[in-house]
Protein backbone atom coordinates (compact mmCIF):
# COMPACT_ATOMS: atom_id res chain seq x y z
CA UNK A 1 0.00 0.00 0.00
CA UNK A 2 1.42 3.60 -0.94
CA UNK A 3 1.87 5.99 2.21
CA UNK A 4 -0.02 8.62 1.34
CA UNK A 5 1.90 12.09 2.50
CA UNK A 6 -0.10 14.28 4.07
CA UNK A 7 0.03 17.96 3.15
CA UNK A 8 -2.73 19.40 5.29
CA UNK A 9 -0.56 18.26 8.12
CA UNK A 10 2.46 19.39 6.70
CA UNK A 11 0.99 22.78 6.24
CA UNK A 12 -0.51 23.45 9.60
CA UNK A 13 2.97 21.96 10.96
CA UNK A 14 4.70 24.79 9.20
CA UNK A 15 1.82 27.53 9.83
CA UNK A 16 2.21 26.67 13.65
CA UNK A 17 6.18 27.90 13.23
CA UNK A 18 5.41 30.84 11.10
CA UNK A 19 2.62 31.70 14.27
CA UNK A 20 5.60 31.23 17.06
CA UNK A 21 8.01 33.44 14.57
CA UNK A 22 5.89 36.01 14.24
CA UNK A 23 5.10 36.16 17.99
CA UNK A 24 8.86 36.45 18.52
CA UNK A 25 9.15 39.67 15.81
CA UNK A 26 6.48 40.86 17.68
CA UNK A 27 8.54 40.92 21.01
CA UNK A 28 10.83 43.06 18.39
CA UNK A 29 8.04 45.32 17.70
CA UNK A 30 7.70 44.14 13.93
CA UNK A 31 4.22 42.37 12.75
CA UNK A 32 5.05 41.27 8.98
CA UNK A 33 2.36 42.62 6.72
CA UNK A 34 1.23 41.20 3.33
CA UNK A 35 -0.66 43.05 0.72
CA UNK A 36 -3.00 40.74 -1.70
CA UNK A 37 -3.91 42.60 -4.77
CA UNK A 38 -7.12 40.89 -6.47
CA UNK A 39 -8.29 42.49 -10.02
CA UNK A 40 -11.68 41.92 -10.49
CA UNK A 41 -14.27 39.12 -10.08
CA UNK A 42 -12.55 35.75 -10.53
CA UNK A 43 -14.36 33.20 -8.40
CA UNK A 44 -11.56 30.80 -7.61
CA UNK A 45 -8.95 33.66 -7.31
CA UNK A 46 -11.43 35.69 -4.61
CA UNK A 47 -11.56 32.30 -2.77
CA UNK A 48 -7.56 31.45 -2.80
CA UNK A 49 -7.10 35.46 -1.66
CA UNK A 50 -9.87 35.15 0.65
CA UNK A 51 -8.07 32.29 2.45
CA UNK A 52 -4.99 33.44 2.54
CA UNK A 53 -6.04 36.65 4.21
CA UNK A 54 -7.59 34.79 6.73
CA UNK A 55 -4.61 32.93 7.24
CA UNK A 56 -2.38 36.08 7.80
CA UNK A 57 -5.02 36.83 10.13
CA UNK A 58 -4.65 32.96 12.31
CA UNK A 59 -0.58 33.50 12.03
CA UNK A 60 -1.22 36.55 13.56
CA UNK A 61 0.22 38.62 10.29
CA UNK A 62 -0.66 42.56 9.69
CA UNK A 63 -2.89 42.03 5.53
CA UNK A 64 -4.63 44.00 3.75
CA UNK A 65 -6.89 43.44 0.40
CA UNK A 66 -6.79 45.54 -2.50
CA UNK A 67 -9.36 44.98 -5.29
CA UNK A 68 -8.98 47.23 -8.47
CA UNK A 69 -11.93 46.69 -10.67
CA UNK A 70 -12.03 44.76 -13.82
CA UNK A 71 -11.24 47.63 -15.83
CA UNK A 72 -7.99 48.85 -13.97
CA UNK A 73 -4.70 49.68 -16.43
CA UNK A 74 -1.47 48.65 -16.25
CA UNK A 75 -0.87 52.60 -15.46
CA UNK A 76 -2.75 52.59 -12.74
CA UNK A 77 -1.89 48.91 -11.33
CA UNK A 78 2.12 50.29 -11.35
CA UNK A 79 0.67 52.82 -9.51
CA UNK A 80 -0.49 50.58 -6.86
CA UNK A 81 2.54 48.72 -6.62
CA UNK A 82 5.05 51.64 -6.13
CA UNK A 83 2.51 52.77 -3.62
CA UNK A 84 3.22 49.41 -1.54
CA UNK A 85 6.59 48.69 -2.75
CA UNK A 86 7.67 52.04 -0.28
CA UNK A 87 4.84 51.64 2.46
CA UNK A 88 7.23 50.18 5.35
CA UNK A 89 4.34 48.20 7.30
CA UNK A 90 4.10 45.76 3.86
CA UNK A 91 6.62 43.33 3.56
CA UNK A 92 5.08 40.64 1.05
CA UNK A 93 3.06 41.96 -2.15
CA UNK A 94 0.75 39.35 -3.42
CA UNK A 95 -0.60 40.06 -6.85
CA UNK A 96 -3.08 37.40 -7.65
CA UNK A 97 -2.87 35.86 -11.34
CA UNK A 98 -4.79 35.83 -13.96
CA UNK A 99 -4.74 39.40 -14.90
CA UNK A 100 -7.42 40.94 -16.88
CA UNK A 101 -5.70 41.23 -20.37
CA UNK A 102 -5.36 44.88 -20.43
CA UNK A 103 -2.93 44.69 -17.60
CA UNK A 104 0.43 43.94 -18.94
CA UNK A 105 1.19 41.18 -16.67
CA UNK A 106 4.93 40.59 -17.04
CA UNK A 107 5.71 44.39 -16.48
CA UNK A 108 3.95 44.49 -13.43
CA UNK A 109 5.00 41.62 -11.79
CA UNK A 110 9.18 43.04 -11.99
CA UNK A 111 7.53 46.14 -10.36
CA UNK A 112 7.63 44.48 -7.36
CA UNK A 113 10.61 45.14 -5.53
CA UNK A 114 12.20 41.86 -5.15
CA UNK A 115 12.32 42.03 -1.06
CA UNK A 116 8.94 41.83 -1.25
CA UNK A 117 8.02 39.57 -3.50
CA UNK A 118 7.18 37.08 -1.63
CA UNK A 119 5.75 34.73 -4.88
CA UNK A 120 8.80 34.42 -5.62
CA UNK A 121 8.23 35.35 -9.74
CA UNK A 122 10.54 38.13 -10.26
CA UNK A 123 13.50 37.57 -11.98
CA UNK A 124 16.04 38.71 -9.13
CA UNK A 125 14.65 36.16 -7.46
CA UNK A 126 14.72 33.43 -9.49
CA UNK A 127 18.49 34.11 -10.72
CA UNK A 128 19.31 34.24 -6.50
CA UNK A 129 17.49 31.01 -6.63
CA UNK A 130 19.52 29.40 -9.48
CA UNK A 131 22.89 31.25 -8.01
CA UNK A 132 21.96 29.47 -4.26
CA UNK A 133 21.67 33.00 -3.45
CA UNK A 134 18.94 33.44 -0.61
CA UNK A 135 15.53 33.86 -2.12
CA UNK A 136 11.98 34.40 -2.28
CA UNK A 137 11.37 30.73 -3.67
CA UNK A 138 8.19 30.18 -5.30
CA UNK A 139 5.71 28.75 -2.80
CA UNK A 140 4.14 25.92 -4.85
CA UNK A 141 8.12 24.61 -5.51
CA UNK A 142 9.16 25.51 -1.77
CA UNK A 143 6.22 23.49 -0.63
CA UNK A 144 7.07 20.48 -2.93
CA UNK A 145 10.44 19.99 -0.97
CA UNK A 146 9.15 20.74 2.27
CA UNK A 147 6.64 17.93 1.89
CA UNK A 148 9.74 15.45 1.02
CA UNK A 149 11.98 17.27 3.55
CA UNK A 150 9.34 16.54 6.02
CA UNK A 151 8.42 12.95 5.15
CA UNK A 152 11.58 11.53 5.53
CA UNK A 153 11.43 11.14 1.73
CA UNK A 154 15.60 11.02 0.79
CA UNK A 155 16.41 13.38 -1.91
CA UNK A 156 20.08 13.74 -2.05
CA UNK A 157 21.06 11.47 -4.78
CA UNK A 158 17.86 10.51 -5.92
CA UNK A 159 16.42 10.51 -9.80
CA UNK A 160 14.10 13.98 -9.61
CA UNK A 161 12.19 13.77 -12.86
CA UNK A 162 9.93 17.35 -13.10
CA UNK A 163 7.41 17.20 -16.11
CA UNK A 164 6.59 20.84 -16.23
CA UNK A 165 9.19 23.54 -16.79
CA UNK A 166 6.64 27.01 -16.16
CA UNK A 167 8.41 29.63 -13.90
CA UNK A 168 5.82 29.00 -11.51
CA UNK A 169 6.23 25.47 -10.85
CA UNK A 170 8.79 23.01 -13.06
CA UNK A 171 11.09 25.20 -13.28
CA UNK A 172 11.71 26.35 -9.52
CA UNK A 173 11.00 22.77 -8.59
CA UNK A 174 13.74 21.46 -10.43
CA UNK A 175 15.94 24.03 -8.92
CA UNK A 176 15.02 23.55 -5.52
CA UNK A 177 15.77 19.70 -6.11
CA UNK A 178 19.18 20.09 -7.68
CA UNK A 179 20.12 22.16 -4.06
CA UNK A 180 19.14 19.21 -2.30
CA UNK A 181 21.36 17.59 -4.62
CA UNK A 182 18.82 15.26 -6.48
CA UNK A 183 20.09 14.29 -10.08
CA UNK A 184 17.25 16.64 -11.57
CA UNK A 185 15.42 15.47 -15.46
CA UNK A 186 13.12 18.28 -16.55
CA UNK A 187 10.39 17.14 -19.59
CA UNK A 188 8.13 19.03 -21.10
CA UNK A 189 5.63 18.73 -23.69
CA UNK A 190 8.39 18.47 -26.63
CA UNK A 191 9.82 15.61 -24.21
CA UNK A 192 10.61 12.45 -26.60
CA UNK A 193 9.02 8.93 -24.94
CA UNK A 194 8.26 10.59 -21.52
CA UNK A 195 7.39 7.34 -19.98
CA UNK A 196 10.64 6.18 -20.84
CA UNK A 197 12.28 8.72 -18.52
CA UNK A 198 9.26 9.21 -16.05
CA UNK A 199 9.77 5.40 -14.93
CA UNK A 200 13.49 6.42 -14.04
CA UNK A 201 12.24 8.56 -11.76
CA UNK A 202 12.55 7.90 -7.57
CA UNK A 203 10.84 11.34 -7.19
CA UNK A 204 8.25 11.98 -9.85
CA UNK A 205 6.98 15.77 -9.62
CA UNK A 206 3.78 16.35 -12.09
CA UNK A 207 3.21 19.66 -12.80
CA UNK A 208 1.62 20.19 -16.15
CA UNK A 209 -2.15 20.80 -16.46
CA UNK A 210 -3.76 18.11 -17.94
CA UNK A 211 -6.02 15.91 -15.28
CA UNK A 212 -4.78 12.32 -14.83
CA UNK A 213 -1.92 12.47 -17.58
CA UNK A 214 0.46 10.67 -15.86
CA UNK A 215 -0.59 7.00 -15.80
CA UNK A 216 0.36 3.94 -13.88
CA UNK A 217 2.83 2.51 -16.73
CA UNK A 218 5.02 5.99 -16.44
CA UNK A 219 5.26 5.05 -12.95
CA UNK A 220 8.54 3.57 -11.30
CA UNK A 221 7.37 0.97 -8.45
CA UNK A 222 7.82 2.05 -5.36
CA UNK A 223 8.69 5.98 -6.85
CA UNK A 224 7.29 9.07 -4.83
CA UNK A 225 4.74 10.75 -7.16
CA UNK A 226 4.51 14.29 -5.89
CA UNK A 227 1.26 15.92 -7.77
CA UNK A 228 0.92 19.22 -8.22
CA UNK A 229 -1.99 19.25 -10.83
CA UNK A 230 -5.01 21.34 -9.93
CA UNK A 231 -7.73 20.19 -12.73
CA UNK A 232 -11.42 20.40 -12.48
CA UNK A 233 -13.71 17.96 -13.85
CA UNK A 234 -17.35 18.71 -14.41
CA UNK A 235 -18.28 15.31 -17.31
CA UNK A 236 -19.40 12.19 -16.03
CA UNK A 237 -17.64 9.86 -18.13
CA UNK A 238 -14.59 11.78 -17.36
CA UNK A 239 -15.11 11.92 -13.78
CA UNK A 240 -15.67 7.30 -14.52
CA UNK A 241 -12.00 7.02 -15.92
CA UNK A 242 -10.47 8.35 -13.36
CA UNK A 243 -12.50 7.56 -10.22
CA UNK A 244 -15.02 4.31 -10.97
CA UNK A 245 -15.59 2.51 -7.93
CA UNK A 246 -14.37 5.48 -5.31
CA UNK A 247 -17.79 6.17 -3.43
CA UNK A 248 -16.88 9.06 -1.58
CA UNK A 249 -15.78 10.83 -4.95
CA UNK A 250 -19.11 10.11 -6.60
CA UNK A 251 -20.79 11.74 -4.02
CA UNK A 252 -18.96 14.66 -3.52
CA UNK A 253 -19.47 14.73 -7.68
CA UNK A 254 -23.17 14.19 -7.45
CA UNK A 255 -23.75 16.90 -4.67
CA UNK A 256 -21.12 19.44 -5.96
CA UNK A 257 -21.18 18.44 -9.72
CA UNK A 258 -17.47 18.68 -10.19
CA UNK A 259 -14.55 17.15 -8.03
CA UNK A 260 -10.60 18.02 -8.49
CA UNK A 261 -8.33 15.47 -10.34
CA UNK A 262 -4.16 16.20 -10.37
CA UNK A 263 -2.14 15.54 -13.08
CA UNK A 264 -1.41 11.91 -12.07
CA UNK A 265 -4.11 9.33 -12.39
CA UNK A 266 -5.41 8.12 -9.12
CA UNK A 267 -4.61 4.62 -10.38
CA UNK A 268 -0.67 5.30 -10.86
CA UNK A 269 -0.53 6.19 -6.87
CA UNK A 270 -1.28 2.44 -6.36
CA UNK A 271 2.21 1.58 -8.15
CA UNK A 272 3.84 4.54 -6.31
CA UNK A 273 5.75 4.16 -3.08
CA UNK A 274 4.29 7.22 -1.56
CA UNK A 275 2.41 9.95 -2.96
CA UNK A 276 0.30 13.41 -2.48
CA UNK A 277 -3.26 13.39 -2.89
CA UNK A 278 -5.39 15.77 -4.62
CA UNK A 279 -6.77 17.41 -3.11
CA UNK A 280 -4.67 17.90 0.28
CA UNK A 281 -1.64 17.20 -1.02
CA UNK A 282 0.48 19.95 -2.38
CA UNK A 283 -2.32 22.15 -2.39
CA UNK A 284 -2.00 23.12 1.34
CA UNK A 285 1.48 24.12 1.24
CA UNK A 286 1.17 26.90 -1.22
CA UNK A 287 -0.30 29.08 0.97
CA UNK A 288 1.84 27.56 4.10
CA UNK A 289 4.62 29.01 2.58
CA UNK A 290 3.69 31.98 1.54
CA UNK A 291 3.49 33.02 5.07
CA UNK A 292 6.07 31.38 5.91
CA UNK A 293 7.64 34.03 2.70
CA UNK A 294 6.01 36.70 4.23
CA UNK A 295 7.97 36.10 7.48
CA UNK A 296 11.17 36.00 5.70
CA UNK A 297 10.68 38.75 3.60
CA UNK A 298 9.99 40.96 7.25
CA UNK A 299 13.05 39.28 8.38
CA UNK A 300 15.31 39.80 5.63
CA UNK A 301 14.33 43.69 4.71
CA UNK A 302 15.59 43.99 8.31
CA UNK A 303 18.50 42.70 8.27
CA UNK A 304 17.32 39.85 10.59
P1 LIG B 1 1.77 25.65 -17.16
O1 LIG B 1 0.65 25.46 -18.11
O2 LIG B 1 2.40 26.98 -17.02
O3 LIG B 1 2.92 24.60 -17.52
C1 LIG B 1 2.63 23.29 -17.84
C2 LIG B 1 3.87 22.55 -18.22
O4 LIG B 1 3.52 21.23 -18.56
C3 LIG B 1 4.60 23.15 -19.42
O5 LIG B 1 5.98 23.24 -19.16
C4 LIG B 1 4.30 22.18 -20.54
O6 LIG B 1 5.34 22.02 -21.48
C5 LIG B 1 4.12 20.88 -19.80
N1 LIG B 1 3.28 19.98 -20.56
C6 LIG B 1 2.07 20.25 -21.10
N2 LIG B 1 1.63 19.18 -21.81
C7 LIG B 1 2.60 18.24 -21.72
C8 LIG B 1 2.75 16.93 -22.26
N3 LIG B 1 1.83 16.38 -23.04
N4 LIG B 1 3.87 16.24 -21.95
C9 LIG B 1 4.83 16.79 -21.17
N5 LIG B 1 4.74 18.04 -20.64
C10 LIG B 1 3.65 18.75 -20.91
O7 LIG B 1 1.21 25.14 -15.73
P2 LIG B 1 1.75 25.44 -14.25
O8 LIG B 1 3.15 25.01 -14.12
O9 LIG B 1 1.36 26.80 -13.85
O10 LIG B 1 0.81 24.45 -13.42
C11 LIG B 1 0.91 23.05 -13.56
C12 LIG B 1 -0.20 22.41 -12.75
O11 LIG B 1 -0.02 22.73 -11.38
C13 LIG B 1 -1.61 22.89 -13.10
O12 LIG B 1 -2.51 21.80 -12.94
C14 LIG B 1 -1.91 23.93 -12.04
O13 LIG B 1 -3.29 24.06 -11.79
C15 LIG B 1 -1.20 23.33 -10.86
N6 LIG B 1 -0.79 24.31 -9.86
C16 LIG B 1 -1.04 23.99 -8.56
C17 LIG B 1 -0.67 24.83 -7.54
C18 LIG B 1 -0.94 24.40 -6.15
O14 LIG B 1 -1.03 25.23 -5.27
N7 LIG B 1 -1.03 23.10 -5.88
C19 LIG B 1 -0.05 26.12 -7.82
C20 LIG B 1 0.30 26.33 -9.21
C21 LIG B 1 -0.10 25.46 -10.18
P3 LIG B 1 5.81 23.22 -22.49
O15 LIG B 1 6.62 24.15 -21.63
O16 LIG B 1 6.61 22.52 -23.50
O17 LIG B 1 4.55 23.84 -23.00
Amino acid sequence: MARVLDGAAIAAEIKSEVAQEVKLLAEQGIRPGLAAVLVGHVPASEIYVRSKVKTCGELGLFSEMITPPETVTTEEMLALVADLNAREEIDGILIQLPLPPQVNAKLLLDSVVPEKDVDGFHPVNAGRLQAGRPALAPCTPAGVVQILKRSGIPISGQHAVVVGRSDIVGKPASMLLLHENATVTICHSKTRDLGAITRQADILVAAIGRAGFVTPEMVKPGATVIDVGINRITDLAEFEKFFAGDGKRAEIFSKRGSTIVGDVHPKAFEIAGAYTPVPGGVGPLTIAMLMSNTVRAARMRRGL
